[in-house]
């Protein structure tokens, strides 16, 4: 049984003035201009709204109110489990190819008719430009949606041997129980990723978006609907995580987390998780991907306009606000003053403000408190003796949460911005002797709580291969001369291992198991 093979879904280049960028802008305003909206929880196929309205504004310009969202409370996450439960039978029993019809139309509903829905709404909601909203919101969900249908079929696919008179069969069956996602606001591809990875190989999930995705994630649920995703099988719930936690993890069915988050917040799940163990059916799967302290590693063979370009693309696209974001990086001696030179020319020639713009390449940062966390950064590094900062170094919050890409350069490897995520447009750069390469791969990885993503810019292949046996450990996704960012699906499976997560790898069949619980069946005749 085959299903289609899956392609990644071509990336449009909205050059200005082309039909694709007026498409798209004309969606923009009409949604900047309706009437605020009120975006409903997701409860067994029912829209369910509260008295409790929160706003949902816009980062670029925060006194704009695009909508308001129900708060929910614990009844709500009781109600959204008791639906999953009750959904749970049909869809854990519906042949596989249905389910995967279901998300097969949900791949060209998100990259043909919502397209531009979906762009704009990331855009306004979470201050993506034109070019991160399309590679994420458009095209990346639509991939994962297809490629985890493919990976789903090869898993249904895999038996095991049999012999004369023995027939072993492998049922790849759901968890026993539901599954709860929690997503994070700067993809809007993995906010539709985690809740369908689960629901696909038939697991029922509540999921609870992050208050600053809400937006775009009402349109995911719109999409999930019109695609056919039956009544209960994906329910969102919007409410705090204290009220998820308390209801969620003293179920006796809780089977699975699937989480995009902070370090921290997975940390005290699992915790949570762990005191309460013994009132499961079964062991929870816990998956996350967490935070990242991503490097750029330079050895004196490289280019420095090469280099100059992977910390320009690599530490501000979408400010910095991805897990992958390079926000360290190791220079040796003998380039940097090339390296300075063509990046600063490289952060001045970036256009600031507000999406609509399609040629600002620096939009705002999420909300008032990223704003004012990744600032404190930035103020630390000015009062510092052991840092400078080169390039940026100013921010503004009067109408949107706008900070200019900001390089610091210290001379402490273990410098507060060198070590800790600050996940915003923050960069800093630690200057090593050129002749210290391999020690400073040693610092680099002693460092590395986290371990993302890491490149290494070299020309010189001994240096490559000393590099990626040093930092074996210090990042599971590992870049060779290239930006440490934009991981595609079916390409770069993505996902870390230390504090950054079980790297059980987005977008790749290793992820989809552990959403599945095989029986093994053995018959003699
Ligand atoms: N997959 C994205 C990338 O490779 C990062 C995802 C994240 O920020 O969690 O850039």
């Amino acid at each position: 049984f085959k299903v289609p093979v899956a392609v990644n879904e071509p990336v449009n280049s909205y050059e200005p003035n082309s039909k694709e960028v007026k498409s798209l802008l004309g969606k923009y305003k009409e949604m900047y201009d309706q009437e605020p909206i009120d975006v409903p929880m997701y409860i067994g196929g029912k829209e369910v709204t509260t008295s409790n309205k929160r706003a949902l504004t816009s980062p670029q310009e925060h006194q704009k109110v695009l909508g308001h969202y129900n708060y929910g409370d614990k009844e709500h996450v009781s109600q959204a489990i008791e639906a999953a439960m009750a959904a749970k039978e049909k869809w854990s029993n519906l042949p596989w190819e249905e389910r995967a019809s279901i998300f097969l139309k949900a791949a060209d509903l998100i990259s043909g008719p919502y397209r531009d829905k979906i762009n704009a709404a990331t855009m306004l909601g979470q201050s993506k430009n034109v070019y991160q909203t399309e590679i994420d919101a458009a095209c990346e969900t639509a991939d994962f949606f297809r490629f985890n249908v493919q990976y789903m079929s090869e898993i249904y696919s895999e038996q095991p041997e049999s012999s004369p008179g023995v027939w072993n069969r492998l049922e790849w069956r759901s968890l026993e129980g539901f599954v709860l996602a929690i997503t994070p606001f700067n993809f809007t591809a993995i906010a539709a990723n985690l809740p369908s990875a689960p629901a696909m190989l038939g697991n029922v999930v509540v999921w609870k978006p992050a208050e600053s995705q809400i937006y775009s994630a009402n349109v995911i649920m719109e999409v999930f609907k019109e695609a056919g995703v039956p009544d209960g099988v994906i329910n969102m719930v919007t409410t705090g995580g204290a009220n998820i936690s308390d209801v969620v993890f003293k179920h006796k069915e809780f089977a699975g987390l699937h989480f995009t988050g902070s370090t921290g917040v997975f940390r005290t799940l699992w915790k949570t998780i762990a005191e309460n163990i013994e009132n499961y059916k079964s062991y929870p799967r816990i998956v996350g991907e967490t935070g990242g302290k991503d490097f750029i590693m330079v050895h004196p063979s490289s280019k420095a306009d090469m280099v100059a370009t992977a910390i320009a693309r690599g530490a501000f696209e979408f400010q910095g606000q991805k897990c992958s974001a390079a926000s360290r990086a190791y220079i040796p001696s003998n380039l940097w003053e090339d390296v300075k030179e063509n990046v600063i020319e490289q952060v001045n020639s970036f256009k600031i403000g507000s999406p609509e713009d399609t040629t600002n390449f620096i939009t705002a940062v999420i909300n008032e408190k990223a704003f004012d966390s990744i600032t404190e950064y930035i103020d630390y590094a000015k009062e510092s003796k052991d840092a400078e900062i080169i390039v940026g170094g100013n921010y503004d919050k009067s109408e949107g949460y706008f900070i200019d890409p900001t390089i610091i350069v210290t001379t402490d490897p273990k410098f507060k911005t060198m070590v800790e995520e600050i996940f915003g447009p923050v960069i800093t750069i630690y200057v090593y002797d050129e002749n210290k390469f391999e020690e400073t791969l040693t610092l680099l990885d002693e460092t590395s709580e986290y371990a993302l993503t890491g490149s290494i810019i070299s020309q010189d292949r001994y240096a490559i291969s000393t590099a990626l046996r040093k930092l074996e450990n210090s990042a599971g996704n590992f870049y060779i001369n290239d930006k440490p960012t934009g991981a595609v699906v079916g390409q770069q499976p993505f996902g870390g291992a230390r504090g950054s997560g079980t790297n059980d790898k987005a977008g790749a069949k290793l992820n989809l198991l552990r959403w599945v619980s095989a029986r093994t069946i053995k018959e003699t005749f």
